[in-house]
């Protein structure tokens, strides 16, 4: 699948994520492919009051986060431009000079 015409997509999960924080949990086609219902799983935060919901297509594997903080959602667009900088797997990747 080529890269191009993201926009059309980040407008569906935009889409997508406010149907959710409005309490909508079935029904969701997804973004990206249209070939089924996304999933929708709620991740608490261990750390701090809030969590995310996760949006992942059991078809096409297309999956992303809505971040919720407290009582107000955080605009779903604000999460899907940050990056997802989570890595648990940091070894064998030393270079010594
Ligand atoms: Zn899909």
């Amino acid at each position: 699948m080529p890269c191009s015409g993201d926009d059309v997509s980040r407008r569906a999960w935009i889409d997508a994520a406010q149907r959710v924080l409005a309490g909508e949990r079935d029904g969701i086609a997804c973004p990206v492919n249209d070939d089924a219902d996304l999933m929708v799983d709620w991740v608490p935060f261990e750390t701090e009051i809030g969590g995310e919901f996760r949006l992942a297509c059991p078809r096409c594997g297309e999956t992303n986060f809505v971040l919720v903080r407290g009582d107000s959602p955080t605009p779903a667009r604000r999460v899907l431009e940050s990056d997802e900088a989570e890595s648990a797997s940091e070894e064998g990747c030393a270079s010594d000079g």
